[in-house]
Formats: structure tokens, sequence, C-alpha cells
């Protein structure tokens, strides 16, 4: 059984889909949480929803910024105390092949799917390394690992933070900080309803469960990587994703 009971988690992009049924997770194992996602309405909306006996805060933040990814951490503290769990989900997607694609598309997905991790990564480290204790999980893609037309820039950040991951897992893990990444393959969340419903066909029959992932699919394996069940395993990626990247 795993208890977070005591425990303080932060998860970005967590308003909804995955980062939504990851909060939920840590909250139902015992952990006070904090959401941060940059859709004002729909935090305030998700923190309300999960109700129970531990605490939630909601906070608007855009993550590819510094002065805010700070003020978000800063809130979280002083509402909860330290984080000890913090998960980096919040992401998106600007698709098109390379000859077609802009240099402000380009720069957007990076900056909110990998710089948003570095920046927020680096707010955490430093006091979970003083405590001696800390989980940090980066959520990735399997296109990260195999690549995909049409998502040059969507597949280099989520490869730029699967390097992210091992380097810094590196760094910390004498301070008893682990990092991890989980890579999810082809989950039913608002961001995959936008591909049209040939290519949805197509993604289906390269995977071997034969169905879709779900948002609580990849939120068990984050909840694992979060806990004490993990506490041997850094730097690793785990893909989610129904037996499709093997
Ligand atoms: P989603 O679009 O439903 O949710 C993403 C959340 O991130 C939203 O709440 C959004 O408001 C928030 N967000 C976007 N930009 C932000 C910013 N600058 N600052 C703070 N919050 C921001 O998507 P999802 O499918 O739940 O995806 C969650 C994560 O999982 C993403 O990193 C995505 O790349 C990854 N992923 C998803 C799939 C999939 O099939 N859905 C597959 C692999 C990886």
């Amino acid at each position: 059984m795993i208890d977070l009971t005591g425990k303080v988690a932060m998860v970005t992009g967590g308003s909804r889909g995955i980062g939504y049924a990851i909060a939920g997770r840590f909250y139902e194992h015992g952990a006070d949480v904090a959401l941060v996602d940059i859709d004002a309405a729909g935090v305030e909306e998700a923190a309300r929803s999960l109700t129970g006996r531990g605490t939630v805060v909601a906070i608007t933040a855009d993550v590819s910024s510094a002065a805010q990814t700070e003020a978000a951490v800063g809130t979280a503290e002083s509402e909860l105390g330290p984080v000890d769990i913090l998960v980096n989900n919040a992401g998106l997607t600007r698709d098109g092949m390379l000859v077609r694609m802009g240099e402000g598309d380009w720069d957007l997905v990076i900056d909110v799917n990998l710089k948003g991790a570095f920046l927020m990564t680096k707010l955490m480290s430093r006091g979970m390394m003083k405590r001696r204790w800390g989980r940090i999980i980066n959520v990735a893609s399997v296109v990260g690992i195999v690549g995909n037309k049409g998502q040059a820039n969507y597949a280099a950040s989520k490869a730029g933070l699967i390097g992210l991951t091992k380097a810094v897992a590196k760094e910390l893990a004498s301070r008893n900080v682990l990092i991890n990444a989980v890579a999810p393959g082809f989950i039913d969340t608002e961001m995959t309803r936008q591909l049209p419903e040939a290519a949805r066909r197509v993604l289906m029959e390269q995977i071997p469960l034969q169905r879709l992932g779900t948002p609580d699919d990849v939120a068990d394996a984050v909840l694992f990587l979060g806990s004490d069940l993990a506490s041997y395993i850094t730097g690793q990626v785990l893909v989610v994703d129904g037996g499709m990247v093997m």
C-alpha cells in the first residue's frame, strides 16, 4: 500500500488530462497537492474537484516563465510546506512538417515542454537535496524515443527531457533525490483528440494491447515512481504505451 501522508506533491499542467489524473492519484494516496497550470479557471475547478482529507492548492503559472515558476513554488511552499514530489507534466504540441515549421512554434514547444521542466527542477532540487529526499518525474513521450513525422519540435523537447532526466539523476542521486521519466504512448486526452480519425486508427493498429491508454494508466506509473516502491530507481524512462515501442 502506497502511503504518501505528510508528503507534498506538485504537478504542472494539473488542470486536466494526464496531469489531473496524476494529481488525483497522489491525493488519493494521502499527499497534499499543488496543481500548477496556465489555465486559471481550469486549475481552480480541478482543485475544487479533489475533495478528501488533504489540502489542494491551485496555482496559475506559465511554466516557461522563470518569474512565474519562482512565484508558483513560493506559493506552494508557503501554503503546503516544502515540496517532496515534483511532476513536470505541462506540455503542448504545435505540429507541422519541418519545412513549414515556424520558429515561433519551435520555441514555444521547447520553452514549455523542456525549459519549463528545467526551471521547476532547478527551483526544487536544492531543498530536496538538503532534506535528503525528493522525487522528480518528467512526463516525456515515446515520440522522444522513436520520433514522429510532423513533430520535430515536440520530439526534440521530449528527447531533451529524457537527457535532462539522466543528467540530473547523476547530479542528485547522492542526496537521495531521484528523477525519472515516463514516456506515454497514445493516451486518450484532449491533446490526442485533435488527431483525425484516420490517424487514430493507424496508431491503434500499432498497439499490441489494442486500446488507447488512459490518463490513469500513466498516473499509476508516476505514482509508483513517486513512492518508496521506487527507492532504487533513478535516471530511467518507464514507457507506458500498451507495448507500442519495445
Ligand atoms: P492536455 O493538453 O490535456 O493537458 C496539458 C495541460 O498542460 C493543460 O492543462 C494545459 O493548460 C497545461 N499547460 C500547457 N501549457 C502550459 C504552460 N505554459 N504552463 C503551465 N501549464 C501549461 O495534455 P495531456 O495529454 O494531458 O498531456 C500531458 C503531458 O503528457 C504533456 O507533457 C504531453 O506532452 C504528455 N504526453 C501526452 C500523450 C498523449 O497521448 N496524450 C502522450 C505522450 C505524452
